[in-house]
């Protein structure tokens, strides 16, 4: 089945036409810089050389209406449209084939992702507005993360307000989790339900996940993407008395506030440098103590989390690392894995210089494994739209 793949973010939209028996990508490309004056649009097909071009994309809709232009110029079938969503909330336990009633739901639950949600839901609208003959599928990022129970989700303020206003753990990144501890059972050749697994997804935003025999019961990420980790450019755990104390010296409002939580704080803060892990080991590797700092923090936080779920589900199997920094950078992975000897955890140097492949980066002996996997996300959503529709 050619299924294409809509990743709609707060200012961009990505996509990939595939085929989900082969994998091949067809077609792929993306929108960026939607909402500003002018955009980028990047397309590429069977694996070429990408076209750019500038392109203004006044909303999500402009983008999604370029990106099936694009696609009509060729020869390649569309059999069903798979959209990622950020927030399911409480409504989504699993993927969905878009309805109106579905549509209705993922708009309800919009408030909790504004900055997502409203763009992915236009952008489901113009597809099913263009082609009625074709199912779309949403996919949700919070829906793996539905089986946590009550104990972890749970937010420890007056219950009443919490259960009418659904404040709670939702978690993020879960199509990478699913994706990345699905792959890792696969590689251990076990059964996912005999499994305790800790997926680290670190990229520009970073979640950590706990997950007993293939359900996840914790997730570092909360209501909202800000929480948990130090991240590229979002501040992590924070004690919320910091907020009034800041807003009060600087008198500013509590939008502004946030903007400085999301995009100015995180490694970028702490270093000054950049929210680039890759700027970030240039810098440090050059003496910068503050990029030292932002990296040290990242490094002991992704620990401290991975320790606290080995507690959770009462020990641990093994450990894998994915996304932007987890699949790229060496270094990291071997100063996090460095707190892991109590676990009997060790690591295969010379696995882990290698790059791009599903790898196991822990000696023969190591007590818990340790595993590389690069994510895909596209392959999940795909995959799921087949299921569901096929
Ligand atoms: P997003 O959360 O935007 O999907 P990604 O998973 O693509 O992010 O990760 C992007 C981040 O990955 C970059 O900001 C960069 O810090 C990091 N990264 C990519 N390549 C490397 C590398 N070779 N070494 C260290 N970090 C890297």
């Amino acid at each position: 089945m050619n299924v294409l793949v809509v990743n709609a973010g707060s200012s961009s939209l990505k996509y990939q036409l595939l085929d989900t028996d082969t994998r091949e990508v067809f077609a792929k490309g993306n929108c960026e810089r939607i909402g500003s004056e002018m955009g980028i649009f990047g397309h590429s097909e069977n694996g070429g050389t990408k076209q750019t071009e500038e392109v203004p994309f006044p909303d999500h809709r402009s983008a999604i209406a370029r990106v099936l232009e694009e696609l009509e110029k060729t020869d390649f079938t569309i059999d069903g449209i798979g959209h990622r969503i950020v927030q399911g909330g409480w409504h989504f336990d699993d993927s969905a084939v878009v309805d109106d009633e579905v549509m209705a739901k993922i708009l309800e639950v919009a408030p909790l992702a504004p900055l997502h949600n409203y763009g992915e839901a236009a952008a489901i609208e113009y597809c099913r507005e263009k082609y009625p003959e074709l199912p779309n599928v949403a996919v949700f990022d919070t829906s793996f993360h539905m089986t946590m129970p009550e104990v972890a989700y749970t937010y420890a303020l007056p219950k009443d307000v919490c259960d009418k206003y659904h404040v709670r753990k939702y978690g993020a990144h879960g199509t990478s989790h699913r994706y990345v501890s699905a792959r890792c059972a696969e590689l251990m050749g076990k059964p996912i339900e005999e499994l305790k697994l800790i997926s680290c997804h670190m990229g520009n935003g970073s979640s950590i996940c706990a997950i007993d025999g293939g359900k996840c019961v914790d997730t570092s990420m909360g209501f909202t993407p800000l929480v948990g980790l130090p991240m590229g450019t979002r501040c992590g755990d924070l004690d919320a008395g910091v907020i009034q104390f800041i807003m009060n010296k600087y008198g500013i409002s509590i939008d502004e506030m946030l903007n400085i939580l999301n995009k100015k704080s995180g490694v970028l803060g702490v270093s000054g440098v950049s929210s680039d892990f890759r700027d970030l080991d240039a810098a440090a590797a050059e003496g910068n103590d503050r990029a030292q700092l932002a990296l040290d923090m990242f490094h002991y936080w992704v620990a401290k989390v991975v320790g606290s779920y080995v507690a959770a589900m009462n020990g641990v199997d093994a450990i894998i690392f994915t996304a932007g920094v987890g699949e790229n950078s060496k270094s990291s992975r071997a100063a996090i894995a460095e707190y892991f000897g109590y676990l009997g955890v060790k690591i295969d140097p010379v696995a882990n210089s290698k790059r791009g492949e599903d790898i196991m980066i822990s000696t023969p002996d190591s007590k818990v494994k340790v595993f590389v996997i690069p994510t895909n996300e596209e392959l999940v959503i795909a995959r799921d739209t087949k299921a569901i529709c096929g």
